[in-house]
């Protein structure tokens, strides 16, 4: 819940509740009271079919925008390891096919990186924002976490590639981490940071609605 009286209802396009309660978190200050898809009466999906992180979550921002008339946050995020030339990219949920899999993706990743060295395993988490209203885009922000790739996995918490991306300024990988710890450093943590600002200016200069 936010601190001070809400003055605006921001719609989260996801259904994933730990999603949502890490902006809240991240956000809790702001006069706004989030909701996500599952809040809402069902809407038709969004391809996500964009060539970039930015692409997808600008085109899923305006996407339920348009159908909620809400004002609307997106994200798309996932994995860029430069030895695969940025894969896998936009790709990262659905590396290895359909049913989308951790364990397969992850499975993947580390055979298509057999052979290569550590110093050349170098990667990041990739996360890009965009809000907006039912008219266009409102705010956008990118966040990144920068690491490297290993084969063994450690560590349970987080889910997708964590187990497998070592932060070496850290120690651990991302799966090795306290969610607050993780999320402190992580791509989506930081986008988050960064959007708050622009966020609350929008907050500020807009006529409030719900
Ligand atoms: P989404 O944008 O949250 O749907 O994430 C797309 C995919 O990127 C996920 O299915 C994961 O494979 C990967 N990914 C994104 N963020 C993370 C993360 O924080 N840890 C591990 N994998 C992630």
């Amino acid at each position: 819940m936010a601190n001070a009286q809400p003055r605006r209802t921001i719609l989260i396009a996801t259904t994933n509740r730990g999603k949502h309660r890490e902006i809240e978190a991240v956000m809790a200050d702001l006069p706004v009271a989030w909701a996500d898809l599952s809040d809402l009466p069902p809407m038709s999906d969004c391809i996500e079919d964009g060539d970039t992180f930015a692409a997808n979550a600008e085109k899923k921002a305006l996407h339920f925008a348009r159908l909620s008339g809400l004002w609307t946050l997106a994200d798309d995020s996932g994995l860029e390891v430069d030895a695969l030339g940025g894969e896998p990219g936009v790709y990262s949920a659905r590396f290895a096919g359909e049913p989308r899999s951790d364990a397969n993706n992850n499975a993947r990743l580390v055979s298509m990186l057999a052979g290569i060295a550590p110093e050349q395993r170098t990667a990041r988490f990739r996360c890009a924002l965009a809000i907006a209203d039912p008219k266009g885009i409102l705010a956008r922000a990118d966040g990144i976490v920068e690491g490297v790739i290993i084969d063994e996995a450690r560590g349970s918490n987080g889910f997708g590639y964590d187990p497998h991306f070592l932060v070496p300024s850290l120690g651990r990988t991302a799966a090795e981490l306290p969610p607050q710890e993780k999320n402190r450093i992580s791509h989506r943590g930081k986008a988050l940071q960064t959007i708050r600002g622009p966020l609350l200016r929008l907050l500020d200069n807009a006529p409030a609605s719900s």
